[in-house]
């Protein structure tokens, strides 16, 4: 997604060779046109399972707003979102999971309330990074959990050399991407080349 790669290179701030901050229009304050253009995309991508979703599973705090946009334009699917633990405290009426966070370095649970998530119920998972994967995985036990079923998980950036894609691809999931790092490297963002997914950019601040 070109107008998203663009942003992500005119805003965004490499931390080391791990971290990139998009504060400015993602995870601090919130560019609610570019919000719309991510869940216009998301539509595009999974075109062939518009009709089908369900619910719009995400986890607090930055995958709430995407979700919501992207709801949008899925016919309007409840968006659920897990919520952070950091204790795993034992309650019947709630599904938990454990997840290790990477940006705060610390194990935390998620949880569902039972409630919102229904046996036979087809999910999209949306999120704003995929990284290492254990958000994602952490949502994909407790659809499991549900006895739901995944659809899909929509990424807004993925950072392909943490291998969390990978992990989900092998457990079988399809996974969309919008803005895919191959690496970060002298404070420089670059995107896998379009000739391997099959879309246009491999930007670097010097680049484009
Ligand atoms: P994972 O569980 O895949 O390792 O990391 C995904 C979660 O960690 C995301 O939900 C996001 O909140 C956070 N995260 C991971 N890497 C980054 C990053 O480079 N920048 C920001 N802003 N958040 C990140």
């Amino acid at each position: 997604m070109d107008i998203l790669k663009e942003r992500i290179i005119s805003d965004g701030v490499a931390v080391g060779t791990e971290i990139l901050k998009v504060d400015s229009f993602l995870n601090h304050q919130i560019d609610v046109k570019l919000f719309e253009q991510i869940g216009d995309e998301f539509r595009r991508r999974f075109s062939d399972i518009e009709r089908s979703v369900d619910k719009i599973l995400t986890v607090e705090a930055s995958g709430i707003a995407v979700a919501a946009f992207t709801s949008r334009y899925f016919g309007y699917p409840p968006v659920v979102f897990a919520k952070k633990e950091s204790v795993n405290t034992m309650d019947e009426d709630y599904y938990f999971s454990e997840v290790m966070s990477f940006t705060r370095r610390k194990l935390s649970s998620v949880r569902i309330a039972k409630k919102y998530l229904r046996a036979g119920e087809r999910v999209l998972i949306i999120d704003d990074f995929l990284a290492h994967g254990q958000a994602a995985l952490g949502l994909v036990n407790l659809v499991a959990q549900a006895e739901a079923e995944i659809l899909g998980v929509g990424i807004v950036i993925e950072k392909e050399f943490q291998g969390g894609s990978r992990k989900l691809r092998k457990k079988g999931f399809r996974v969309e991407s919008l803005a895919i790092v191959e690496r970060i490297e002298d404070e420089q963002i670059v995107f896998k080349k379009d000739s391997e997914v099959g879309d246009i950019g491999n930007y670097s601040r010097e680049g484009e």
